[in-house]
């Protein structure tokens, strides 16, 4: 039974991917300063942990593979986003997304990949975002945040090849209360019409992606950055000429 450690597993995409490891047969462990969210069985075992605590992360990574023997693949997938403009950010809520996005990953990282180098495997995966690569209005540090993962994902897959691979899932959007908590009605159709699969994608859409990035089928990946935007990012979705079909 492989042991797998997945931060933000309480809610939303964390959430799915836990269930869908645990119903593989794998054992999972939640990171997450929140309880589960009520409804339905929880997938694992929850363990309760700021992500932006570095000191506690490392704790925590360290006595889940003291307790198991092992520890085959993390999933830093904990994030926050707020919505302010360039002009009006404040230094605290810039510094604790920061803290939670982007340490939050490399604290988590850093202490799995001394166990993995050690035992002499080990895949560590992250949950980056679209808006890593492109621009996008109002979120700032949330992007830098996601573009630094992205770096992340590219340095840890070269220091530490061939024996971890590491690799991150970009979603675009994805219906979960972290998204659901910022719209109205009007705004849920009009970001459906700008994705070409004409829907915002259910998490267990973006559990699929970290299961197969997780399984020997992906064996020879490292370095990269998984897609699932349902067109998002590769155009718009009408051209000049009119609609698409
Ligand atoms: P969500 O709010 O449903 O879940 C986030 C989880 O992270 C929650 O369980 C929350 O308790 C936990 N969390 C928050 N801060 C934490 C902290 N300091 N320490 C430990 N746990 C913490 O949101 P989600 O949409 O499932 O987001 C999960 C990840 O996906 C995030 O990194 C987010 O940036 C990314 N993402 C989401 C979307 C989307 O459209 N929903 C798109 C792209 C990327």
């Amino acid at each position: 039974m492989r042991t797998i450690v997945i931060s933000g597993a309480s809610s939303g995409i964390g959430r799915a991917t836990a269930e869908r490891f645990a119903a593989a047969g794998d054992h999972v462990v939640n990171l997450d300063v929140n309880a589960p969210d009520p409804g339905g069985e929880p997938a694992g075992t929850w363990t309760e942990v700021d992500v932006a605590d570095w000191t506690a992360v490392q704790e925590a990574v360290a006595r889940v593979h003291q307790e198991t023997g092992r520890l085959d693949v993390v999933i830093a997938n904990a994030g926050i986003s707020t919505r302010h403009g360039v002009l009006d950010m404040r230094e605290s809520d810039v510094r604790r997304l920061v803290e939670v996005n982007l340490f939050g990953v490399l604290a988590l990282w850093q202490q799995a990949a001394r166990i993995m180098v050690e035992q002499g495997h080990g895949t560590l995966l992250a949950t980056a975002s679209v808006n890593g690569t492109r621009g996008y209005p109002y979120y700032a540090d949330y992007n830098a945040s996601k573009a630094g993962i992205l770096a992340l994902v590219r340095t840890f897959a070269l220091e530490l090849s061939p024996r971890v691979r590491a690799a991150c899932v970009s979603p675009g959007a994805v219906l979960t209360p972290m998204q659901l908590a910022e719209y109205t009605d009007e705004m849920l159709k009009e970001t459906n019409a700008q994705i070409p699969a004409g829907r915002h994608a259910d998490p267990a859409e973006i559990a699929s992606a970290f299961h197969y990035l997780a399984s020997d089928e992906a064996a020879f990946l490292t370095g990269q950055e998984l897609i699932i935007d349902g067109g998002e990012t590769v155009g718009a979705t009408t051209s000049a000429y009119g609609t698409a079909v």
